[in-house]
C-alpha cells in the first residue's frame, strides 16, 4: 500500500520571551510586514501598561491603534468594518486574553500575520491558533491563526495581577488530564493520537507542578516559568493540529460553567477545578493537583468565586454536552445530580 498520509503544522517562527523582550518588536514587525500599516489591538489598561511601550518601539511605522473591549462577534465585525479603507498588513494583539483573541480573529479573517504581545500569562491562548469569542451569551472556541511571532516581555507581564499568573499555570497543569482524556478517546474511539504532542503537553504541566514553589506573586521568574510552558502547550497543539493535547474534560467543565454561571472565576481557575474532578474520575492522583493549586494560591472552591452549589452540580452533569465530538472521561450521557454532587464534594469543589 502506498504511503499517503499528510499533515500540516503551523508554529510561531519568532519567539522572544524574557526581560525587556519588547525591544525586539520593531525587528519582528519588519520581518512580517510586507505592505500596509500595523493594526494594534489593545485595551484601555493594557495600552497604559504595554501599548505605549510597544508604540515607543514602533516610531518608524504607521500604526493604527484600536482600543477594543470584549471579544464579541459584534466588536470584531465593527473593527473590520472600520478597516475597509485602510487595510492593515499585520495585526498586533497587546493584552491579556480578549485583545489577543480579537487580534487573532481579525488576522484570520483578513489573511494577514498576527503577532502576540501578551501582558499576562493568563491562559494558553497567547500561543495557540484558537480564539475565544463571546456571542453575548456563551463563549465559543473558534479557529483563528497561529501567531507568526510571540513577544512576551516578563518585565511587563509581572505587572499583571498575580491571579492571572496562577490561572495561566493552572491552564497548563490541566494539560495532564487533557492528555488522559485523549488517550482514552484513542483507546475507546480510535481517535488520532500523537505521542509527541501528548508527551510535550503533559511535560509542560508536570514541570509547573514540580516548580510550583517558584510560582509566587511579584516574582518575574514565575512569569518566565509559566510563559515558557504555555509556549510548550502551544507547540503541542501545533503538532497535534488541534487543542486536544491541552483541552479535555476539565475544559468542558470550564465551558459549561461559563455558560451556566462562572461567578467571578476566570478560565484557568475553572480549569483547575475541572482538572481535579477529571483526575479523580480517571483514578489518578487528584490530591497532587489540589495541593499544587493551593501552593500557588489558587482556590478550587466554587464559593471563593461566588458560584452557587447548584450551578456547579449542573455544570458537571452536562459538561459532556459542550462538545460531543470531544470524547472524555465524562462519557456520553448526563451525570445524575447525586453522582455529580458526590464527585464535587469528595474533591472539595463544593
Ligand atoms: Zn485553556
Amino acid at each position: 500500500m502506498n504511503f499517503n498520509k499528510i499533515k500540516s503544522m503551523h508554529f510561531p517562527s519568532d519567539v522572544y520571551i524574557g526581560h525587556d523582550a519588547i525591544f525586539n518588536i520593531a525587528e519582528v514587525v519588519s520581518k512580517f510586514l510586507k505592505s500596509g500599516n500595523i493594526l494594534l489591538i489593545t485595551g484601555e489598561n493594557t495600552y497604559n501598561i504595554a501599548g505605549k511601550r510597544v508604540l515607543a518601539n514602533l516610531k518608524d511605522f504607521d500604526v493604527n491603534i484600536i482600543i477594543a473591549s470584549k471579544a464579541t462577534r459584534e466588536s470584531i465585525k465593527n473593527i473590520e468594518e472600520s478597516l475597509k479603507n485602510k487595510r492593515p498588513g499585520i495585526v498586533l494583539g497587546v493584552g491579556g486574553g480578549s485583545k489577543i483573541d480579537i487580534a487573532k480573529k481579525i488576522a484570520y479573517d483578513l489573511g494577514i500575520p498576527f503577532i502576540s504581545v501578551p501582558t499576562a500569562p493568563s491562559h494558553d491562548g497567547i500561543a495557540s491558533p484558537r480564539a475565544s469569542i463571546y456571542d453575548g451569551k456563551t463563549v465559543y472556541s473558534e479557529e483563528a491563526v497561529m501567531p507568526s511571532a510571540i513577544v512576551a516581555d516578563t518585565s511587563i507581564m509581572v505587572l499583571a495581577p498575580y491571579r492571572y499568573v496562577a490561572a495561566g499555570a493552572a491552564d497548563v497543569i490541566s494539560n495532564i488530564t487533557a492528555v488522559l482524556d485523549w488517550k482514552l478517546a484513542n483507546r475507546l474511539k480510535g481517535e488520532d493520537f500523537s505521542s509527541t504532542a501528548a508527551v510535550m503537553s503533559e511535560y509542560a504541566g508536570r514541570e509547573l507542578i514540580e516548580r510550583s514553589s517558584m510560582i509566587q506573586p511579584g516574582l518575574e521568574e514565575s512569569i518566565w516559568l509559566v510563559t515558557k510552558q504555555i509556549l510548550a502547550s502551544g507547540a503541542a497543539m501545533a503538532i497535534a493540529g488541534s487543542s486536544r493535547p491541552a483541552s479535555g474534560s476539565e475544559h468542558l467543565f470550564s465551558h459549561a460553567l461559563e455558560i451556566i454561571g462562572p461567578g467571578s472565576s476566570i478560565h484557568g481557575e475553572q480549569c483547575a477545578m475541572g482538572s481535579v474532578i477529571s483526575m479523580y474520575l480517571h483514578g489518578g492522583d487528584w490530591g497532587l493537583l489540589r495541593d499544587t493549586y493551593k501552593r500557588i494560591g489558587l482556590s478550587i472552591k466554587a464559593e471563593s468565586y461566588g458560584i452557587p452549589r447548584e450551578t456547579v452540580i449542573k455544570a458537571l452533569s452536562i459538561a459532556h454536552r459542550i462538545r460531543p465530538s470531544r470524547y472524555t472521561i465524562l462519557g456520553e450521557s448526563d451525570l445524575s445530580y447525586n453522582v455529580s454532587e458526590r464527585i464535587l464534594s469528595i474533591t472539595g469543589i463544593i
